[in-house]
């Protein structure tokens, strides 16, 4: 595959390899049932690189016959039962992603809002400092690290939309 085609919609670039079996196993561990509906979210949600909307999910899943009601009951259901991880970065926009392995529900990572396309990336290796982190403690409980600029698409003004 050409590199222009491969990169062409980044945000459902593979992140990892997953198989089905192990999918199904990581929804069965949380007492739930492997629906084929929750099923293709876990997966999509694994193989996204960034959080993606209900709406966003929703639409997908509509692919495979799958009603806007299911996929959103789906989500709220994986995300009690510990699968997701549902973010607010300040614009009001639930955005779902799956909790990574080694990861709990407390511990997540920052975020990068693009002000101008909207684009929400994962910085998995951004860490605050101890020292951050006992600053931040003496104010409140941090549930969110949130990162708001201009991607790089933006910042040089290649974006189309
Ligand atoms: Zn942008
Ligand atoms: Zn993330």
């Amino acid at each position: 595959m050409p590199p222009a085609t491969r990169a062409r919609d980044k945000r459902f670039m593979k992140r990892r390899p997953s198989s089905t079996e192990s999918t199904k196993d990581a929804i069965r561990a949380v007492g739930l049932r492997a629906t084929p509906a929750r099923l293709a979210t876990l997966q999509m949600l694994r193989e996204a690189i960034s959080p993606m909307t209900h709406a966003e999910v929703a639409e997908r899943l509509a692919e495979n016959g799958v009603d806007k009601a299911t996929a959103f009951r789906n989500l709220n259901d994986m995300t009690d039962a510990g699968l997701l991880r549902r973010t607010e970065l300040g614009d009001h926009v639930y955005r779902f992603e799956e909790i990574r392995p080694g990861e709990d529900d407390s511990d997540t990572h920052p975020h990068f809002l693009c002000t101008v396309c909207g684009t929400v990336s994962c910085l998995g290796s951004v860490k605050l400092t101890a020292s951050s982190q006992r600053a931040s403690q003496a104010v409140g409980e941090v549930t969110e690290i949130l990162l708001r600029g201009r991607c790089n698409d933006c910042k040089s003004g290649t974006a189309t939309r």
